[in-house]
């Protein structure tokens, strides 16, 4: 079981709004809200994902220049890091027992080179796919000499937290159900659905196998039927993001 868990905002990237909906007309930017989650444990502090890396910071042109210029725009200040986040509530790197990772995208793992003893869950595909390679994502997501633990499908990396291996909008995506002493199970899809209507209506969104990414919404459809979880969080949802309350409220 899993104490408290808690939702701290680490700053905001701008998409195409056709990126969350490729229905959508392009040429409209959307601004999302970028996630790490906070889970204190008899084991000690958890955290699943690290946000965008440093090099974001006070940075809007970061992409300038590059094939992806006009298509992500970074909103990060010095307190959207994650060390200072955690600084803020009381935590140095150090302190952090174990960090799980959904996938290395730019929003998910940019903060991982601050906690070069702290061991990294990832899955084994992502891991594959990602590590070492600069197409894949910023250097900071993708760096190699680091404490990575790879995983093979779904694993329980402590009692209340639950890890499904849910590819297809990345190589080896991976999304966490976890239960909470006081709210029972939450569901975070993590980026399995950016929004309710990729989860719900099968609206496509960006990825990297269409397929796969409709049999991980499948399942974690089906995983949701039999939990029956009290929150059901999306990686990206405007609208949920709006009504989120988040650190020092807690589920
Ligand atoms: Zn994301």
């Amino acid at each position: 079981m899993i104490n408290k868990l808690y939702w701290l905002p680490i700053g905001q990237l701008d998409i195409d709004r056709s990126s969350l909906n490729h229905h959508a007309q392009p040429g409209e930017l959307v601004r999302l809200q970028i996630w790490s989650y906070l889970l204190e444990t008899d084991h000690g502090p958890i955290l699943i994902d690290t946000g965008m890396p440093d090099s974001f910071i006070d940075n809007p042109n970061y992409f300038k220049s590059t094939p992806f210029e006009g298509r992500f725009i970074p909103h990060m200040s010095a307190d959207d890091s994650i060390v200072a986040v955690l600084n803020r509530i009381g935590y140095q790197p150090d302190d952090i027992h174990a960090i799980v990772i959904s996938h290395m995208h730019m929003d998910h793992a940019g903060g991982n080179p601050h906690f070069p003893n702290t061991p990294i869950y990832v899955q084994q595909t992502e891991a594959d796919a990602a590590i070492g390679n600069l197409e894949y994502a910023p250097p900071e997501c993708v760096q190699a000499d680091l404490n990575y633990r790879l995983l093979q499908g779904d694993h329980e990396l402590v009692p209340g937290l639950q890890l499904f291996y849910t590819p297809g909008h990345s190589p080896g995506h991976q999304s966490a159900l976890v239960t909470t002493k006081e709210s029972g199970p939450v569901m975070l899809t993590i980026d399995v659905a950016y929004t309710q209507e990729n989860y719900a209506n099968d609206v496509p969104f960006d990825g990297f196998d269409r397929e796969q990414a409709r049999q991980s919404i499948a399942r974690i459809q089906q995983i949701v039927q039999e939990v029956k979880p009290n929150l059901l969080f999306f990686g990206h949802d405007p609208e949920q993001v709006a009504v989120q309350p988040v650190y020092p409220q807690y589920k």
